[in-house]
């Protein structure tokens, strides 16, 4: 990547948005603009030395602004949120394919060299995720298509159009399928939270409170892979600058049950408590691993941060964030 060209990175307030723009300068890259359609106020992470806009990119004039002298474009812009909000907004989460559709329009008339686009282990088909010990997921089995309802089928309509629009416009895409992000810096509450953070939070909030109980969603023996915020920005980075076109699985591939996944949160905070399952609420798939042979083999790099040093930076940033604001419920 020239060091000179403008960067644009879409979803930038968001949490790995605002990670990919942290770790920029760290290479020499200064040409920033981050675009956003929440306020300023509510961005995860601001940095005053580059360029911040609020704009809502599922409008097609605010992406041509968006990537007006662009040379690189990641967009990470998505209605998005764990189990609890995709569950429950399918329709919302389906109209990204604007925000997709147009960042793809603007960034072929711009002539924008190279196009990043964040799809999701949600692509993958239901039928191969029904037991807890799951075969881990090639990037083959996206086909024959039965994705999650909504966020799932946006994710996989906007990698083809990612494909069609090199095939046919000629623009390079670049396409990592996201398995579990966490780590600081994130959704912690309010809803749109994935598991570990939400876990995270219980935790504290027993902890503060006194409490000694837990609630789960589910049994607590579905399964699943994290992948630290570290590696998910270092495996972004390093698709963006690779030959690869077609999707890769940029996630864990160490899988562990919610119940595990309650037990280290629990170590690190000293505490152990009991479990409520809440059977009704809502869950996802039984069972979901990174299969991460493709990565491996084109990247010569898979992640490999372990869950436990990532959920304990994870756990400190939202114990701070719970104290700080006074929030212990
Ligand atoms: P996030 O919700 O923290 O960030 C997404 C950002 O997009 C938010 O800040 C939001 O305000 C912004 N956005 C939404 N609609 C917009 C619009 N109309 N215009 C401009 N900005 C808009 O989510 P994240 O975890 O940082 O995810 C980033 C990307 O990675 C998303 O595309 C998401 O679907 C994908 N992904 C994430 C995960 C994960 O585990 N976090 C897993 C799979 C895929």
């Amino acid at each position: 990547m020239d060091k000179a060209g403008k960067i644009l990175i879409a979803g930038g307030g968001g949490f790995i948005g605002g990670h990919l723009v942290a770790d920029f300068p760290r290479t020499g890259h200064s040409n920033i603009r981050v675009v956003d359609c929440k306020p300023l106020s509510e961005w995860y992470q601001v940095f005053p030395q580059v360029e911040n806009v609020c704009a809502d990119l599922r409008k097609l004039n605010a992406c041509r602004a968006a990537v007006r002298d662009a040379r690189y474009v990641y967009n990470l812009a998505a209605d998005m949120g764990g189990m609890g909000f995709i569950e429950t907004h399918k329709a919302e989460c389906m109209l990204s394919v604007l925000i997709s559709t147009h960042m793809l329009m603007a960034s072929r008339e711009a002539s924008v060299e190279r196009f990043f686009y964040s799809s999701s282990a949600c692509v993958y088909a239901a039928e191969k995720q029904t037991s807890a010990d799951v075969v881990p997921l090639r990037e083959s089995d996206a086909y024959t298509a039965m994705p999650e309802d909504g966020y799932g089928w946006e994710k996989l309509f906007s990698e083809r159009m990612c494909r069609h629009f090199t095939e046919d416009f000629g623009i390079q895409t670049r396409i990592a399928r996201y398995h579990n992000v966490y780590g600081p810096h994130g959704t912690y509450d309010g809803g749109r939270e994935k598991a570990p953070a939400a876990i995270c939070r219980k935790v504290i909030a027993a902890k503060l409170c006194g409490s000694d109980e837990i609630e789960i969603w589910g049994d607590g023996n579905q399964t699943r892979s994290f992948m630290y915020i570290d590696d998910c920005i270092m495996g972004t980075r390093k698709i963006f600058e690779s030959d690869e076109s077609e999707p890769l699985n940029l996630g864990s591939d160490h899988l562990v049950t919610i119940n595990r996944l309650v037990e280290i949160a629990e170590a690190i905070g000293g505490v152990k408590l009991k479990r409520v399952y809440n059977l009704a609420a809502p869950s996802g798939v039984r069972g979901r691993n990174s299969d991460n042979a493709l990565i491996t083999a084109r990247l010569g790099w898979a992640p490999a941060i372990s869950l436990e040093t990532g959920l304990e930076q994870t756990y400190r940033w939202i114990y701070d964030q719970m104290t700080a604001n006074g929030t212990e419920h």
